[in-house]
């Protein structure tokens, strides 16, 4: 017998989440030295993380010993203050994508549906399968999130809708008064959680702590992957309804964040001039691409987060040809958007050579077949 016989029914249909390539891979297939490879796929904070984080972790290494604090209560106290919240309406984990998966995990029971946007991230899917749940992919026009549609969407056995705004991979917004109306008409049934990882960067988020102290089932997570350059120390937040928050609790492993990463987290929330760089960086940077892009003649639909979609009519190759200049993108055949690639926001030096190596490309024999549709014609 073997484990696949063995194994929970579900498992192995489960969707697969496909990282960006990691950096060493990509330069041992193509001979690169891996210093002048570029990743550009991951959505990675392009300045780095927070120096203040990062002085803040060496000094919690001194105490990598001891088992960090389980209840994270210094980051939540910290974070209740900075966001005008209650410690008790924040629970702290693994990134934003564990406090997902342990929502799920609390929540969805065999039948129960969790509805989601059609190219909204595939984790939601993934968390309402892992736990028996039932997937409602509902399409997005334009490759927004149509509310009216969700609404449409939602029965007696919905349990979960996920929405993030900005959208990864689409990079679309929300409107936040339109988001506000779904929500008030939602059933009491239903937990909405709004997945906010690159809120910091919008002018104008949504926030729904109004909401939540309505006493809407509203739950929302955030990250210190993006902004503030943490993705490999793994700390994300979620805040809601105390009593959700105790229920979490009760799912979560005893110590589920690491005491390196709290200290980091803590030390980012105070690093204001980082944040505030980053996110003019990143707003100089979309600028850059976009214009880059529309000059090279392929499509591009607006975005707000620290990544651009760029509309190519044979991704594959074109992702191939990047890589094989030690380029890094992310093909979205997983999303059902093969006629894109997913480019992540780089430093202004970096930027300019995507955009160089990408005319190179583009240069060459296949121009046209490499490029979108529209522009074609
Ligand atoms: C990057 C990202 C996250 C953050 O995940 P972490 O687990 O916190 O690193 C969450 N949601 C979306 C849509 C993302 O793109």
């Amino acid at each position: 017998m073997k484990y696949r016989d063995l194994v929970r029914p579900g498992v192995l249909s489960l969707p697969v989440y496909e990282p960006g390539r990691p950096i060493e891979d990509v330069a041992r297939e193509f001979g690169l030295d891996p210093n002048g490879v570029l990743k550009l796929a991951s959505n990675e904070n392009a300045l780095g993380p927070s120096p203040k984080a990062v002085d803040a972790a060496a000094q919690a290494m001194r105490h990598a010993h001891l088992y960090p604090d389980g209840g994270a209560i210094a980051l939540r106290e910290k974070l209740a203050a900075v966001r005008g919240l209650k410690p008790e309406q924040i629970f702290v984990g693994t990134g934003s994508n564990e406090v997902m998966v342990l929502l799920a995990q609390a929540l969805v029971g065999p039948g129960d549906e969790v509805i989601f946007g059609e190219y909204a991230f595939i984790v939601y899917k993934l968390a309402a399968l892992l736990f028996g749940g039932k997937p409602v992919s509902v399409p997005m026009p334009n490759l927004a999130h149509d509310l009216d549609a969700m609404a449409d969407a939602v029965t007696d056995r919905t349990k979960l809708i996920f929405l993030p705004s900005p959208n990864n991979p689409t990079g679309t917004v929300t409107d936040p008064d339109d988001l506000k109306a779904f929500i008030r008409g939602l059933p009491e049934h239903v937990v909405f959680c709004f997945d906010e990882a690159y809120a910091e960067y919008l002018d104008h988020p949504a926030d729904l702590r109004p909401l939540i102290a309505e006493g809407h089932k509203v739950f929302c997570t955030r990250t210190f992957s993006k902004i503030y350059g943490l993705a490999s120390l793994r700390v994300g937040y979620g805040y809601g309804d105390p009593e959700l928050i105790q229920l979490l609790n009760q799912v979560r492993q005893p110590f589920n964040s690491t005491g390196i990463g709290q200290a980091a987290a803590l030390a980012a929330l105070d690093d204001h001039e980082f944040v505030t760089r980053s996110r003019e960086s990143n707003r100089a940077g979309l600028k850059q691409l976009s214009e880059g892009f529309k000059r090279l003649g392929l499509g591009c639909p607006p975005s707000q987060a620290n990544f651009l979609l760029m509309e190519v009519a044979d991704s594959r190759k074109v992702f191939e040809l990047l890589e094989a200049r030690g380029i890094i993108v992310r093909p979205l055949h997983g999303y059902g958007l093969s006629q894109y690639l997913r480019v992540t926001v780089g430093t202004e030096a970096e930027n300019h050579r995507l955009l160089e190596a990408l005319e190179d490309i583009l240069a060459g024999d296949q121009a046209v077949s490499l490029k979108g549709e529209k522009e074609r014609r």
